[in-house]
């Protein structure tokens, strides 16, 4: 058993981030002790709701000889609270340990920092320690690793040093055990020391501390003033500018939520939806929660009002919901931390499908806090969202970006439009490699079917339907399917456009047979009749081409359909890890969509497009018919990586916001 042991005083911030990283870990069997040195702020609470052990602490190495002793492994990791460990470092560093057969080690740093500069000075001190190894041997006190009858053995740390009491340390206990540098993995480091401090005055300071010491060794008196976490004793003799200077860094530090509002705004339908401002670090972060109008029996619930106000559909109680339970309740938690907020969330919710606050409350919190995460991290919401993907936060992100292939609903059926046509989305999926050129090919071929359906039905053949695509008046499939592949032809674009078709046949499941082209189909029937339409048409997938309940139907399907069309579930999967599992077990789709409000959260609908991808099956990020301006699905799906997403038509303003927030991030990515 390893027992881990941080030395802390006054780090909520920093400390948060360390025990997600540690409950991350491949590697299981390990206790944390916290030795507390006195904190005003919430790191004994932080340290307590995470279960870690909390002992009283001191200067860092009584804090750290305290933990030793109550310790119950026989290996002692010692860690300062400001660095993330990645997932797998204590499985490799122990291997590591216990391979070369060492009794004490440490590992080299790699520096949390974007700045070129950062990474030189940190690269020189790792070739200096790396050097001393075999000489002087030296290690800061970020990581050291060490076995617990060597510990006792040099009588822990020399707790009359000030200063390089980590190098003496490492000295005494190198000469009577074998002390080495890991190589397997490297500490991430955090910058505050140089942020806060200056890099010139923190070099100079070091190279100072390591002449010292190689001299005369640890320091023990107040030359070199050391600062640990925010240090009562040593705050009180701050002069006031540097108590300002303090302050200030301590302001922009401040990545807590300020305030939380919700309110009632309207969405492409004309319906009432959620709209929430979030204030983080004085600014504000906006979102806001669509609606699906043909929505899946077991997605999370929202919220509507009944009554007669807006037809039954305002959203008064959740906004109220937000405002009143939630705004208070997440008030100064930290925003990067989005899975934890998330979670909370949904306890604070506590009904499964999310209908005591409403998944259009949180939804549209659980979006804000993303967004201010990610500008608190200094990174575009797609980055972002990335590393809550790959559970990489505040590590250098190595995410490699694809902007997903569009799928354009440009006829629309269903529950979407005043039509006949069963089938609810006939979407056009252009195949070229770059956004912006999918995106004219999809607009030209748009405005080609447009004159083709006034041509042939007059004017009024062209409404628009709840998603911007056309909702003429067309009864069958195949006549739908015809004039778009006409109108593909006249724009010029045959062989670089599939198909996508969204059948959503719970629409038109009814006495348990499917009513689709004025005809009654069982499901075998209905099998055959798709079978058909891939003959003919170049179809990449359909969407829940079976009822919600229909598992069976799926199945068939998956069975019988040519393996490189795709079965995607969206009101059968509503986006919920169960029913994605449960699909998988059945082997009945090759994909899901996901959709965050059917769920609730970012989180959730991050798991589950990880859940999907972890099959091998496609993911298809989508909005809904009823939606907003606000574009984050389509950050979610670059984040994601998703293979495919859905936004609408190449028209109205809430569709073509998504399409034109993917275009402004290709241009970024070509940058890159
Ligand atoms: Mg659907």
């Amino acid at each position: 058993m390893i027992s881990v042991i941080i030395p802390t005083l006054n780090e909520e911030n920093y400390l948060p981030l360390l025990l997600k990283s540690l409950k991350q870990q491949t590697y299981k069997n390990f206790e944390v002790i916290v030795a507390d040195a006195g904190s005003s702020d919430d790191t004994v609470q932080i340290a307590k709701n995470w279960g870690c052990k909390v002992i009283e602490g001191g200067m860092p190495a009584v804090g750290r000889n305290n933990g030793a002793r109550v310790a119950k492994g026989d290996i002692l990791i010692f860690l300062d609270a400001d660095v993330v460990l990645p997932k797998e470092f204590l499985e490799e560093t122990l291997k590591e340990f216990k391979k070369r057969k060492l009794d004490i080690a440490s590992s080299y740093m790699r520096v949390l920092s974007g700045k070129s500069i950062d990474s030189l000075m940190y690269n020189i001190v790792n070739i200096y320690l790396g050097v001393s190894q075999f000489l002087k041997p030296k290690a800061v006190g970020h990581f050291i690793m060490v076995k617990k009858k060597i510990h006792r053995k040099i009588g822990g740390f020399d707790e009359t040093i000030k200063v390089a009491e980590d190098f003496d340390y490492i000295q005494r206990a190198s000469k009577v055990g074998k002390f080495r540098y890991l190589t397997s993995c490297r500490i991430p480091v955090s910058v505050r020391r140089l942020d806060k401090e200056g890099r010139i005055a923190m070099a100079t300071k070091y190279v100072l501390i390591g002449i010292y010491f190689d001299l005369f060794g640890g320091v023990k008196s107040d030359i070199f003033r050391y600062r640990f976490g925010h240090y009562a004793e040593e705050k009180r003799k701050e002069s006031l500018k540097e108590k300002i200077k303090e302050f200030s860094l301590k302001m922009k530090m401040i990545y807590r939520i300020k305030s939380l509002r919700a309110r009632e705004i309207l969405d492409s339908r004309g319906n009432p939806t959620v709209e929430v401002e979030l204030m983080v670090n004085n600014k504000i972060f906006r979102a806001s929660c669509p609606a699906g109008a043909s929505k899946g029996k077991y997605e999370a619930k929202e919220l509507r009002d009944g009554g007669k106000r807006y037809l039954g559909k305002g959203v008064r109680r959740a906004v109220e919901n937000i405002n009143k339970i939630i705004a208070p309740a997440i008030r100064r938690k930290y925003v990067i931390n989005q899975r934890s907020i998330d979670s909370f969330l949904v306890r604070l919710d506590g009904k499964k499908d999310k209908s005591h606050l409403g998944a259009n409350a949180l939804i549209a919190v659980s979006e804000a806090v993303c967004r201010a995460g990610a500008d608190v991290c200094n990174k575009t919401l797609y980055s972002h969202i990335a590393d809550i993907y790959n559970d990489r936060l505040l590590t250098p992100s190595d995410a490699k970006f694809k902007i997903p292939l569009a799928c354009f609903n440009i006829i629309n059926g269903g529950a979407h439009a005043g039509n006949d046509l069963a089938i609810q989305e006939f979407m056009i999926i252009p195949q070229d490699s770059t956004f912006s050129f999918n995106l004219r090919m999809a607009s030209e071929i748009y405005h080609e079917l447009k004159k083709l359906l006034e041509r042939k039905f007059g004017k009024f053949a062209t409404n628009l339907g709840d998603e911007g695509g056309f909702a003429p008046p067309l009864k069958r499939t195949s006549d739908a399917l015809n004039i778009i592949m006409k109108a593909i032809k006249k724009a010029d674009y045959l062989g670089k456009v599939r198909i996508g078709l969204d059948a959503a046949a719970t629409q038109f499941y009814r006495n348990k047979k499917y009513w689709i082209d004025g005809k009654k189909f069982s499901q075998d029937e209905l099998i055959n009749y798709y079978k058909s339409l891939i003959k003919k048409f170049p179809i990449l997938f359909i969407e829940d081409p079976f009822a919600e309940q229909d598992f069976e139907g799926f199945r068939k399907a998956k069975q019988l359909f040519p393996r490189e069309v795709f079965i995607l579930g969206d009101d059968l999967l509503v986006t919920n890890v169960e029913r994605i599992k449960k699909a998988h077990t059945i082997d009945c789709c090759s994909g899901a969509i996901i959709k965050p409000n059917q769920i609730g959260t970012v989180s959730e609908a991050i798991e589950a497009a990880k859940l999907v991808r972890s099959y091998g099956w496609k993911v298809l990020v989508s909005h809904r018919s009823g939606d907003t301006t606000d574009s984050f699905i389509a950050d979610l799906a670059v984040g994601v990586g998703a293979d495919f997403i859905k936004a609408g038509a190449p028209a109205r303003g809430e569709r073509v916001e998504k399409y034109n927030r993917l275009l402004r991030i290709e241009e970024e990515l070509k940058q890159k």
